[in-house]
């Protein structure tokens, strides 16, 4: 039965990393390192499946991946030399071990594992399409609609059943799938998501970012493009584009936010860009004040080109323990509010008497900020300028990055002058969504054929979002969600 909707339940959105391993002695445990290294795009359940020439083998739990990879036994049945995993977090209700990745499915070409980073925008529409003509749904989950679409494909073999499926969807998928003949990577035409390859020895590597080939020592070979389809079968790498072409639009906040520094996104070192913008930002906002200070980790490398940019000197006035997940994705407003208080502590004697520029990438439900700048006061502040390393987040994203919805959004319901008053920060701003741009060495955002998707900033969502309009014109689909629910 379908009760519920994926934009009226956060659960159904998630932040994801995925990870595969194309011909390497001890794939599995390749796979849980590359895991390792993607940790920061999903703290709530990780899994791997391998393949060993003749059966599959699956593992999957909730936690971190440490801790669901630590024992001989899980690794031992991790049989083979093929294996993808997957990382996700979703940031509320309950969390289903049925929708944890890969998700696994015997179909008529054989046994088929899918790990995916993204978000279906019409996949509820499909999936009721499905159910109506006898699809049994075993997970909650967008990417389930894949398989199913690969399962009733007429087409006659996996590869054009996939593309077939893949041709129904709309939204963001970076995908790695492991069949009994090979692994396919895939990147949606838009490359909303990011997906990078990698080699070590003969082994094929696939990953959301290059930090995961660091740390298993393969070698950087070059992005999935938007719009390619990759097949390592048979000792051979062949790549197809299924897709018609369009200029694409790689996420923007990958670079504000989500990827690690030390990755290279869209042929861009993330740590660089972060200074960028901190430099596009004190151009834009500058402050008299006697420091610049990060809000650990996220907002540092913009604090150094912040400071670098002004010749304000940089310090740690606000000390991070490394034994707390990131405070966005504790469950539950009451433990949201804990984290940061767990996670944040004031340099108390730096910070007494000083005027501080503080530094963070972004400002969602304000949280964050409130708790820091009151921290900041406490710990004997002369003043607290907040300056933000990215445009005000107004929108929500439907391709694969957590946001709530727009009611939560600090930016879609106040001023900016509002907003300073609710954090009470002497004064509050935004980097341009021009600047922003700048950082990435574009001129500006050029509105007729922006680079990038900056939805949440702008509200341009590069794709129709079939659910979401549905859900605003409820009519059809409700009509057919109740005759399928009755
Ligand atoms: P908030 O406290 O709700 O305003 O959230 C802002 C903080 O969460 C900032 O310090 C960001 O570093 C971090 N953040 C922003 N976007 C996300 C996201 N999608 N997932 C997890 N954390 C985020």
């Amino acid at each position: 039965m379908i009760t519920t909707h994926p934009f009226d339940d956060d659960k159904l959105r998630e932040e994801c990393g995925v990870f595969g391993v194309a011909g390497a002695v001890d794939a599995a445990a390749m796979v849980a390192l590359g895991l390792h290294a993607l940790q920061h795009r999903g703290q709530e359940a990780a899994g791997i499946s391998s393949f060993d020439g003749r059966h599959f083998h699956n593992h999957k739990a909730l936690g971190h991946v440490a801790g669901n990879f630590d024992s001989e036994d899980t690794m031992r049945q991790l049989k083979g030399d093929w294996a993808i995993g997957h990382v996700r977090y979703a940031t509320t209700g309950e969390t289903a071990l049925r929708n944890v990745q890969p998700l696994y499915a015997e179909l008529s070409s054989g046994g088929f594992a899918i790990a995916h980073n993204g978000n279906i925008s019409n996949a509820m529409k499909l999936r009721h399409d499905l159910v109506r003509t006898g699809s049994i749904f075993q997970s909650t989950s967008d990417t389930e609609t894949i398989i199913h679409l690969v399962a009733t494909s007429r087409y006659r073999t996996l590869l054009d059943k996939f593309i077939d499926a893949l041709k129904q969807v709309e939204g963001a998928y970076s995908l790695i799938c492991l069949t009994d003949s090979g692994m396919i990577a895939c990147r949606d035409p838009l490359g909303i998501r990011p997906l990078v390859m990698g080699r070590i020895g003969d082994a094929v590597i696939f990953a959301s970012e290059t930090v995961a080939l660091d740390i298993v020592g393969a070698e950087f070979e070059r992005s999935v493009e938007p719009g390619e389809l990759i097949v390592v079968s048979g000792g051979e790498i062949r790549s197809h584009r299924p897709f018609a072409e369009k200029q694409s639009r790689p996420c923007i906040f990958e670079h504000v936010y989500f990827s690690r520094p030390d990755s290279i996104v869209d042929g861009s070192s993330v740590y660089s860009v972060r200074k960028a913008i901190g430099a596009q930002l004190a151009m834009e906002n500058p402050v008299e004040a006697d420091l610049v200070v990060p809000v650990p980790d996220s907002g540092t490398p913009a604090a150094i080109g912040y400071a670098q940019q002004s010749g304000l000197p940089f310090e740690l006035g606000i000390i991070r323990s490394h034994y707390v997940g990131r405070t966005f994705i504790q469950p539950g407003d009451g433990v949201r509010h804990l984290g940061v208080k767990l996670k944040h502590n004031a340099n108390k004697p730096l910070i007494a008497g000083k005027r501080l520029v503080l530094i963070d990438d972004s400002i969602v439900r304000g949280t964050t900020s409130l708790k820091i700048v009151q921290m900041m006061r406490d710990a004997g502040a002369a003043e607290v300028h907040m300056r933000i390393a990215s445009p005000p987040t107004m929108h929500s994203c439907f391709y694969g990055v957590d946001t709530p919805e727009r009611s939560k959004l600090l930016a879609a319901q106040k001023s900016i002058e509002e907003m300073r008053q609710f954090i009470q920060a002497d004064s509050l701003s935004f980097l341009s969504i021009d600047g922003l741009y700048r950082a990435l060495g574009e001129a500006s955002r050029n509105d007729d054929r922006p680079r990038y998707c900056d939805a949440c900033f702008t509200g341009d969502y590069p794709t129709t979002l079939t659910d979401l309009a549905e859900r605003d014109q409820p009519n059809q689909l409700t009509l057919l969600a109740e005759r399928v629910a009755g």
